[in-house]
């Protein structure tokens, strides 16, 4: 029967199905836009304060500690913007998928924050976190393999040098994926819509910093028993930089147990967090200067 329709009808018919059409139907205009906002406030308002600090603000006297001493040109920022937003159409359609059709009844959320307490809603957040990191390490792995990555994961390696704009800049195929993350987990774990703001704030936070083009950890933090395992600036900026290795999110458990870490990571960390990370501001010495080669 499918094959007959083209693929507008056949998507047409696949949200009739979920309850999707219903779902504008109903709402009309407005909870759809009003879940857009909310992801796209979320992402411009985090971006855009770490980016005002870092990239304007006393930029002059940050740069020596930037991780790739160079800035992204204008048009980077533009691309990662545009990407960044159709992200958050992407997140809305599936927070509607979520909240609002038919799916819902196959989930573990639940709307009184009282049923399972605060304790939980705290352990339900780790949880989430953690499920996340495995999640994200493999399906990221899984779009380098040279079949999928021109495909859906390119849009995000155009951003060699990112800033705190590229938190978002994925290919729509890549955006479902990474957004996939609520509808699988609340499969199987319990959340509250307050957990799940939670951590849709700490993931923004979390990925800002990631792409954020400085590092916050302090030095030695690297070789700490417990920091060590915290994902950092430099990893993701080196994923970006080089393309392999440093495939982790928040933590490092992933790359450290598959042996994905760079092998350049400590040397690199260790460069960029100590006092004199040898290289100059002055323009003329950026490039042959850089910590990083390219
Ligand atoms: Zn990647
Ligand atoms: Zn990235």
């Amino acid at each position: 029967m499918q094959a007959a329709q083209g693929y507008p009808t056949f998507a047409l018919s696949s949200l009739k199905k979920i309850g999707m059409q219903s779902v504008f139907q109903q709402y009309g205009n407005w909870s759809w836009l009003l879940v857009l906002l909310v992801h796209f406030v979320r992402y411009t308002l985090i971006a855009g304060i770490a980016f005002f600090v870092w990239y304007v603000w006393k930029r002059p006297e940050r740069m020596p500690r930037k991780i790739q001493p160079r800035l992204p040109k204008l048009s980077d920022y533009g691309r990662e913007v545009l990407y960044s937003f159709g992200t958050a159409v992407v997140f809305m359609l599936v927070t509607l998928l979520i909240y609002q059709t038919g799916f819902k009844k196959y989930t573990l959320g639940y709307r009184n924050w009282s049923d399972y307490g605060t304790a939980y809603g705290i352990f339900s957040f780790v949880a989430l976190v953690f499920f996340h990191d495995a999640y994200f390490y493999w399906t990221h792995r899984a779009m380098h393999h040279p079949k999928l990555f021109k495909i859906m994961h390119l849009v995000h390696h155009k951003s060699t040098n990112p800033s705190p704009w590229a938190a978002y800049a994925f290919h729509p195929l890549e955006a479902i994926v990474e957004a996939g993350v609520i509808p699988l987990a609340i499969l199987f774990i319990p959340l509250h819509i307050y957990t799940i703001m939670a951590f849709l704030l700490f993931m923004i936070v979390y990925n800002v910093y990631g792409h954020l083009g400085w590092e916050l950890f302090p030095a030695h933090s690297n070789r700490h028993p417990v920091l060590r395992w915290f994902n950092t600036s430099v990893s993701h900026n080196q994923h970006h930089q080089f393309f392999t290795g440093n495939y982790g999110l928040y933590f490092r458990f992933w790359d450290e147990w598959m042996h994905t870490t760079r092998a350049d990571y400590d040397r690199q960390f260790d460069r960029i967090t100590e006092k004199n990370i040898g290289y100059s501001t002055n323009a003329g010495n950026q490039n042959t200067a850089s910590p990083i080669q390219r």
